[in-house]
């Protein structure tokens, strides 16, 4: 049965941990992670997360099976976080949430279902984008095609590339968009670009799949959800996969949705009983602990404003980290112009550096980054940040 099973190639990400937990240098910085450290390099569990998993385990709940579409107070707040509690989409039923297994989840089980409506339209992703973007969609049967995105000599979004890919694409081609903090490269659109995309999106009939894996990570909550007031506001059906793996510290506990757009509340009975088929058919009902500490903290104040001033605080201890690492590179003498890091957006930033620059970050100075050059900007520290910084610098120098 096994015998002509092909190993798969390694997951280029994990192989970078794995060699970083091999290293023995007392100074190694890891820079290729995809999560949040603290200031003192920790992954943090926050207050917020603790008291309501507190409350929960004094209850001692059972664990009866859930909705196959989640917790409806977690699909509830979902909504509420990504469109505002005031909404009139919200209001006029044209809205439908279902609890998800992380933000992958949300992609997946909204990926299955587009297969199920249009086997054949084609997916367009951003060029480059998180890496498990293209194989999801793949093994959702979709052909993966990719929008230039990112302008390396400008170091921001290749915006005239993207829209006139858009404007070539077959009518209900699925357009994959990062709806802020663009992961890689930290590159978002601004909220005169969303607009031009969302006319092209209405004029050429297209599918837009809005990815939400980092809200609140830019520049506040509201102020992330920026694409998606102005999509809600086209009269656009649409998509967006959320996660709060990152807004909540909550990575291995799978809590994520897929939200679906529609037309009214008919539409929106009849989409949620194919979904709750798809989802039926992958997994049956998603688990309980995660969403029932999000729901919990969201829909109670004093929670619901520990865990905003806990998400502030990460947002501007990750500015305050590309603040420092373009002010020390200048002040360490290295003439090339790292101000564009000021301008990218969430956890990450694609920092220009060569393949051969990260080879000898790694074997000069144990300091480990994803060959494209991008850093996880909350991986720095006040402890590890000069010696990045001088290791840059001489990379970058010679
Ligand atoms: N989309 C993007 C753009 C991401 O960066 C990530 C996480 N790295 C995800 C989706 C998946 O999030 P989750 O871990 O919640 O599945």
């Amino acid at each position: 049965l096994f015998s002509h099973v092909e190993l798969a190639p390694r997951d280029p990400i994990l192989g970078l941990n794995e060699a970083y937990n091999a290293d023995t240098r007392a100074t190694k910085v890891n820079l290729g992670v995809g999560v949040y450290y603290d200031a003192n390099g920790k992954l943090p569990l926050l207050k917020a997360v603790r008291e309501a998993e507190a409350t929960r385990i004094q209850g001692a709940p059972a664990r009866g099976y859930l909705p196959i579409e989640g917790i409806a107070a977690y699909d509830q707040a979902v909504q509420n976080l990504l469109f505002g509690a005031e909404s009139s989409l919200i209001s006029a039923g044209r809205v439908a949430t279902f609890q998800a297994i992380g933000g992958t989840g949300g992609l997946k089980i909204g990926a299955d279902f587009l297969q199920r409506l249009n086997p054949q339209a084609k997916v367009l992703i951003s060029d480059p984008s998180w890496e498990n973007h293209r194989a999801l969609f793949e093994n959702a049967g979709f052909t993966v095609e990719t929008y230039p995105y990112y302008d390396a000599q400008t170091r921001g979004v290749n915006f005239a590339g993207m829209l006139q890919a858009l404007e070539q694409a077959a009518a209900g081609t699925i357009v994959v968009l990062h709806a802020c903090c663009h992961n890689p490269t930290g590159a978002d659109l601004s909220a005169e670009e969303w607009q031009r995309i969302i006319a092209v999106a209405q004029a050429r009939e297209l599918v837009p799949f809005l990815d939400m894996a980092y809200q609140g990570f830019g520049d506040g909550i509201k102020e992330d959800a920026i694409a998606l007031d102005l999509f809600a506001a086209s009269g656009l059906n649409f998509f967006i996969s959320s996660s709060f793996s990152k807004s909540f510290s909550l990575y291995g506990e799978r809590v994520g949705a897929l939200t679906v757009v529609t037309d009214g509340k008919d539409e929106t009975a009849r989409v949620v009983s194919q979904v709750k088929r798809v989802i039926r058919t992958n997994y049956s009902n998603p688990p309980t602990h995660g969403a029932t500490v999000v729901a919990t903290v969201l829909n109670t104040p004093a929670l619901r404003s520990m865990w905003e001033n806990e998400l502030a605080e990460m947002r501007e201890r990750i500015r305050a980290m590309r603040a420092g690492l373009v002010e020390k590179l200048q002040a360490a003498g290295v003439t090339q112009d790292f101000s564009f890091v000021l301008r990218q957006r969430g956890m990450f930033s694609y920092s220009g550096l060569t393949a051969s620059q990260v080879d000898r970050l790694r074997e000069e100075f144990g300091i480990y980054a994803v060959s494209s050059g991008r850093i996880c900007v909350a991986a720095l520290n006040q402890q590890n940040l000069d010696y990045v910084v001088q290791a840059i610098a001489s990379v970058v120098r010679a």
